[in-house]
């Protein structure tokens, strides 16, 4: 089979544009790291293209028409994007689907304490990660501490150039004999992946009352070792607890929360830096979070620069893919199909079996990053079937593991269909499988929406380094995926 790399496909005029994507692609990336800062971006994006709130649409009791714009939000981690169609919604709609969490370090519950003059945040990961490029890094804290009260405070600290960052450390090498003869995923364990936070200790002065009495039963040799204990007591006194202490009240300070707090936070600890031009030639992009943006801003970009469309055209980024899709803000949540049926509603046509019909007619790309395949770990590939960075939008018809378990294998007749539809718009694209059979597996969201009965494959944007804190994509390939997308939507 004859395969293609975008680049040589590409006239001036589309390389250009590819360019351009991608700059536009990187600034998403550095202000999104989060699923919930990802939501912020979006949201704002999508009001300044006149898309409203469908809780708005609801309170002010307003219906919806074709031509139409309209998003919904779930617990500021989920969001769904809508541009209404001229054909009835029971006939069924053209769903862009990709994630917007991504594997990271996530802060625990009780998480400060300090240990040896250093202070420390406990995490836990999300997500699969090899936990060993977790150390050494300039390391970033997002996300939110909600108060009590209610009220928020919003951390973003490591991302400026002025901000400070954090880091794991790792056992000098001079001193690894041990750590370097373990199995990899033994080297770094999960509890040993906690974040310093802090060495300077607070000082709170003690008045001297330790002072020893005179005493004239003992010898001045007696004398002098009582000194010396009362010293190091005090000393030890005005230490303790100084290095969390000072942590604590900085953020008692700058952020006005307690250690308490901690418990309905929600921290999330990512590399820190901005995407960055990868390569002489500036091909590709170098960048935390790619699985899946890399799929969700040409998703987003897509639904946006939609025209008029004959079917309704339905973008969904959610949270928790990284995680099985649990939760009320992953794809398993009944958030998708609720906020259908009250579209349906606002448009007029909700009823229990419209909804049934507008489901089951429904076609989806569900989008998720490829294993884009690494020549210096060929083995783990089967090149027939792999993807390679710079050969274009990827689809693979199955996913899963052992004998494709646990995946949505597509339909040969709907493959056909976005075959042709690919063809006529010039898309450059490729099909591949995760890896070698056998050697692992993955799943996506492609599964939860084909329990509707609708038409689902997995694509994407291939990807080097998946789920490492820096991962490597084409910009050919994530504007290869986003002309896909806008013929999906168009054609589908
Ligand atoms: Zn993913």
């Amino acid at each position: 089979m004859n395969r293609k790399n975008a680049w040589a496909a590409y006239s001036r005029e589309r390389t250009r544009a590819a360019y351009d994507f991608a700059e536009e692609y990187k600034e998403f990336l550095n202000i999104s790291k989060t699923e919930r800062e990802c939501v912020d971006t979006i949201v704002n994006e999508a009001e300044e293209r006149g898309f409203v709130e469908l809780a708005r649409l609801i309170e002010d009791g307003k219906s919806l028409s074709a031509g139409d714009k309209v998003y919904a939000v779930w617990m500021n981690k989920s969001v769904i994007l809508m541009k209404i169609g001229r054909e009835p919604m029971e006939n069924g709609m053209n769903i862009l689907g990709a994630h917007i969490d991504s594997p990271r370090l996530d802060v625990k519950q009780n998480p400060l304490y300090e240990d040896s003059g250093l202070a420390y945040l406990d995490t836990h990961y999300y997500g699969g990660i090899k936990k060993y490029l977790y150390v050494t890094l300039p390391l970033a804290l997002h996300g939110v501490i909600v108060r009590k009260d209610g009220t928020t405070a919003i951390l973003n600290i490591g991302e400026d150039e002025d901000d400070p960052v954090f880091f794991i450390t790792d056992l000098l090498i001079h001193l690894s004999q041990e750590q370097m003869a373990k199995k990899t995923s033994e080297a770094v364990t999960g509890e040993a992946l906690d974040l310093v936070v802090g060495n300077k200790p607070f000082i709170i002065e003690s008045g001297g009352e330790d002072e020893p009495d005179e005493d004239d039963t003992l010898t001045r040799g007696q004398m002098y070792a009582l000194n010396q204990e009362n010293a190091e007591k005090n000393e030890a006194k005005r230490l303790r607890g100084a290095v969390k202490r000072a942590v604590l009240s900085i953020l008692k300070d700058e952020y006005d929360v307690e250690e308490d707090d901690f418990i309905s936070a929600e921290l999330e600890i990512v590399p820190a830096g901005k995407a960055r031009d990868a390569g002489l030639d500036r091909s590709m992009i170098l960048s935390y979070g790619q699985d899946d943006r890399a799929c969700a801003y040409p998703s987003l970009r897509a639904i946006f620069e939609a025209g008029d469309v004959e079917r309704t055209a339905c973008c969904i980024l959610v949270d928790k893919e990284e995680i099985g899709s649990v939760g009320a803000t992953g794809m398993r949540s009944r958030f998708f199909e609720n906020t259908v049926a009250e579209i349906m509603n606002l448009t007029g046509t909700y009823s229990e079996l419209g909804l049934r019909r507008c489901l089951a007619a429904s076609r989806m790309l569900s989008s998720d990053v490829a294993s884009a395949f690494d020549p210096n770990y060929a083995s783990a590939f089967e090149k027939k079937n792999i993807a390679y960075l710079g050969g274009g939008m990827c689809f693979h018809k199955f996913t899963g593991a052992r004998g494709k378990s646990g995946s949505n294998d597509a339909n040969a007749e709907y493959i056909a269909r976005l075959r042709d539809i690919l063809d006529k718009n010039d898309v450059v694209f490729q099909t591949s499988e995760l890896g070698r059979v056998d050697l692992g597996g993955g799943g996506t969201i492609a599964y939860i929406l084909a329990l509707y009965g609708m038409e689902v494959i997995d694509c994407g944007v291939p990807v080097l380094n998946m789920h490492a804190p820096w991962e490597a994509t084409s910009k050919a390939d994530i504007y290869e995926t986003f002309r896909g997308y806008l013929a999906f939507l168009a054609d589908a």
